[in-house]
């Protein structure tokens, strides 16, 4: 076992906990421990998953236990603004009662996210507003394991003046904490968190941080959401293909750190962990499933018929066409193979089509129960991929894994990508991203690397 931790007394009494890298691979890639001062262990990577603002308090707690969900996160923001029937608090105290790990966001994207939209209608920001003493106190108040601070968001169409601020107030506010937390008799377990659309902005928040803590056991990343999505400005910062070299810079920069991406999900998870992420959110899984979409492992979204939007459903017979390679996949087949308690029942019916066609009509249910049903199994095949991208990363075979999972969607370049900037081959890196708009050019590099 190889254990790679450094203790620092500047670490120990600012209560940041401590991070055990249990085993390595690929030099980028590695299980752990995030050990907390009172004990308590969280295992990476891991997936914390979102509460929601929307589900009752008894529909969350069945889909947590029967999703398998292994740790949880939720936000001050929504704490103290939009929690006025105390939902989320009544399941905080449940899950923690449970020894469910908690992540407190401070709320920060939340209130930018809720400052832009009101700001678009009535041109006036909006009332509510945090500071990171009111976070503070509402961390310490709550209780949770990992509490994140107060930070800004970038916005891509900001200055680049006006994003050194950003970053700045930031590492402002975590000053603050730092002081908070030494006044208190029940300090947090802190989380740094750095913000940046380049590898200079990225180093200088980790620069700043490395002078406050000597040593840095686990940072977040944040501001990636813009890179991820195509929204305005995505362009101005790089897109995805930046996101896959900030995420590898880090962990290159940071070899022995745990790193949490914030706001990243979905397919994007695949590439994120395989750059070497080790802790992600999982909000997406509530608005999937009440839209009725149905997740298989390697599979973008999924409904079960044919709707009026026409939006891709689960087919016996889907052809893939891939860097020129076709593959038919049968993903009824793949959906009738899961595991989960609301897909299990349906494998005892020794006819698997009429089996298929009850399934599909109970999956298709209307209101709540059908938006608990589809959860459930969605919660599950992510809670199931993390395990095998945990024994994947155990076993040497992350490459492999995250190859075959990516292969039948749109993300295999940016995999590339990532292998090339992970093994050092800049330059053939740089090939594959400045020839993306060349399909041919891009392929022939794709099989000199595998010659
Ligand atoms: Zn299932």
């Amino acid at each position: 076992m190889k254990i790679v931790a450094k203790s620092t007394k500047k670490i120990l009494d600012t209560k940041i906990p401590v991070f055990h890298q249990i085993k390595s691979t690929y030099q980028d890639n590695h299980t752990g421990i995030i050990l907390l001062p009172d004990g308590k262990e969280i295992k990476t990577p891991v997936l914390w998953y979102g509460l929601s603002i929307v589900e009752s308090v008894e529909f969350q707690k069945n889909v947590y236990s029967k999703g398998n969900v292994k740790a949880f996160l939720s936000n001050v923001y929504d704490l103290l603004f939009q929690d006025k029937k105390g939902k989320r608090a009544t399941l905080i105290e449940e899950f923690t009662k449970q020894g469910m790990p908690h992540k407190l966001d401070s709320g920060g994207f939340q209130l930018m996210k809720a400052n832009i939209a009101k700001d678009s209608k009535t041109k006036k920001k909006i009332k509510n507003h945090l500071t990171p003493e009111i976070v503070f106190n509402k961390q310490r108040d709550v209780g949770c394991d990992v509490a994140i601070q107060l930070d800004v968001p970038l916005s891509p169409n900001s200055t680049k003046k006006e994003q050194k601020e950003a970053i700045d107030t930031t590492i402002r506010n975590f000053k603050e904490l730092l002081k908070l937390n030494r006044d208190n008799h029940h300090p947090l377990n802190i989380m740094p968190v750095a913000h940046g659309y380049s590898e200079e902005m990225i180093n200088y928040c980790i620069e700043q941080y490395e002078e406050l803590l000597d040593d840095i056991p686990i940072i977040g990343i944040g501001s990636l959401v813009p890179m991820v999505k195509s929204i305005k400005g995505t362009n101005k910062i790089g897109g995805k293909w930046t996101f896959v070299k900030n995420l590898i810079y880090l962990r290159k920069r940071l070899p022995n750190t745990m790193i949490h991406a914030f706001g990243i999900g979905g397919t994007m998870s695949y590439l994120a962990f395989y750059c070497g992420i080790d802790s992600l959110d999982s909000n997406g899984w509530i608005q999937k499933s009440a839209y009725g979409v149905i997740q298989l492992p390697g599979i973008s979204d999924r409904f079960l018929f044919k709707k009026p939007h026409n939006r891709p459903y689960l087919m016996a017979n889907r052809m893939y066409k891939r860097n020129g390679r076709k593959k038919i996949v049968n993903e009824i087949k793949m959906f009738m193979n899961c595991n989960c308690p609301e897909c299990k029942p349906f494998q005892q019916n020794p006819d698997q089509k009429q089996a298929w066609i009850k399934k599909q009509a109970y999956f298709d249910k209307d209101g709540e129960e059908g938006r608990m049903i589809r959860a459930i199994h969605n919660v599950y095949v992510f809670n199931q991929e993390l395990e095998l991208i945990t024994s994947a990363i155990e076993n040497g075979t992350l490459n492999k894994f995250i190859e075959d999972r990516l292969s039948l969607g749109t993300y295999m370049k940016l995999f590339y990508y990532a292998r090339y900037l992970k093994n050092g081959e800049i330059q053939k890196a740089r090939n594959l991203r400045n020839n993306k708009k060349n399909g041919q050019k891009k392929l022939d590099i794709l099989k000199d690397y595998f010659k």
